[in-house]
């Protein structure tokens, strides 16, 4: 696939730039197209420095995918060999809160997105689906045979599009499609060039850990310590960033395949950390205490979720190559350097 052109959707988030800058690394050529709702385009701008000659192969639209006429336009005048679709709201409190917000952009810019490729002739997609879809597992690891269901409203538009994606291949199997299931992606690129800026108060632990670190909140409230796990807190199979952005090049290689149909893959460490694991290994890696204020269960938690890895190691050929240290070792960089996210940097 290198030397080909791929469509990033939702490429200047936290997910999406780093895949980009490996796509750009791996001698793809990148749009991307994102409506900068929940990221700046100076993450764009960094992508492009990082990937240094291969940088200007690298082209951004500030499209939303609700504007299905400027989507037909830019795939009329630009020939995709592939998509990668990460665009999507991924509160999921917020979801629940604003459902029909989330299913209008979230299912309904997939299905113009999809509606668009097929026009063009365009039918490779590597789609970003989540753990969420496994619900409460009954036990883990979780294989990709388990039993999907949602809990909230941003869950349930990952499950719907992985439906409508089996759909659409049944209906015209010239498609070729790959959902990744991924479970906790944290950490950032070891340059501390790039990484996650959430908007607001983050919903997710480490971004939120990280503004402890650097002084934007006074303490980590963790939720729940009487799980019936090793340490009472809830369990998650945390995955560095920059291994969740090698998977995608992964999908997308096994997209040449014949017979690849529409498949699913977890992508995770298969290994299980605790909340106050991946608190202690954050201390370590940046010397800064953590405080921290233990509360009750948040509402809809899973206790102990972590993947089985098999799949994606059999037949993406992928497998993750760092570890929680490394993982908070490059949050920090990133979180030191830009204590305010992007905005931190008045050059930009
Ligand atoms: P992110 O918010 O940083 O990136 C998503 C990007 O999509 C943002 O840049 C946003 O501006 C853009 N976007 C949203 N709606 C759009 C629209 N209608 N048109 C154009 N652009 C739009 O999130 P992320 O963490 O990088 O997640 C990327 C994808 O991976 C999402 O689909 C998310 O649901 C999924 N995912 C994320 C996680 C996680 O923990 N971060 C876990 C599992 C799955
Ligand atoms: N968590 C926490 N405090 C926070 C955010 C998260 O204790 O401020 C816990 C949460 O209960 C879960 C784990 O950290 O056990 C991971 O939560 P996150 O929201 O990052 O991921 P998800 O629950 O969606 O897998």
């Amino acid at each position: 696939m290198a030397n080909k052109s791929i469509l990033v959707t939702g490429g200047a988030g936290y997910i999406g730039s780093h895949t980009v800058l490996q796509l750009l690394l791996g001698g793809f050529k990148t749009v991307i197209v994102d409506n900068l709702n929940n990221s700046s385009e100076i993450a764009v701008k960094r992508v492009k420095e990082l990937a240094g000659d291969f940088g200007k192969n690298l082209v951004f639209h500030k499209i939303d995918l609700l504007d299905k006429p400027a989507l037909n336009d830019l795939f009329s005048s630009t020939r995709f060999d592939a998509v990668i679709h990460f665009a999507g709201l991924k509160a999921v409190g917020e979801s629940v809160h604003k459902p029909l917000l989330y299913y209008s952009n979230n299912i309904i810019g997939t299905v113009n997105l999809l509606e668009i490729m097929a026009k063009h002739g365009c039918k490779k997609l590597v789609f970003s689906s989540s753990a969420t879809v496994y619900g409460w597992p009954k036990e883990v690891p979780c294989t990709e045979e388990f039993p999907l269901s949602a809990t909230n409203p941003y869950g349930r538009t990952k499950l719907f599009i992985e439906e409508i994606c089996r759909d659409i291949y049944c209906s015209d199997n010239e498609w070729k499609i790959i959902l990744l299931r991924y479970f906790n992606p944290v950490g950032a690129h070891p340059s501390g060039y790039i990484g996650e800026d959430p908007r607001g108060i983050p919903n997710n632990l480490m971004p939120f850990v990280q503004q402890v670190a650097v002084g934007r909140r006074p303490a980590l409230t963790v939720f729940g310590n009487d799980y019936s796990t090793k340490d009472g807190t809830g369990v998650r199979d945390y995955l560095h960033v920059v291994d969740l952005a090698d998977g995608h090049i992964a999908a997308l290689n096994k997209l040449s395949d014949l017979n690849i149909g529409c498949e699913v893959y977890n992508i995770g460490t298969g290994k299980g950390t605790s909340v106050l694991e991946m608190v202690s290994a954050f201390e370590k890696a940046s010397g800064k205490k953590i405080p921290l204020i233990m509360a009750g269960r948040r509402a809809g938690d899973a206790e102990v979720i972590f993947a089985s890895t098999d799949k994606a190691k059999r037949e993406l050929k992928w497998s993750a190559k760092y570890g929680i240290d490394e993982m908070c070792r490059d949050q920090w960089n990133w979180a030191s350097k830009n204590p305010h996210g992007y905005e931190s940097s008045d050059s930009n």
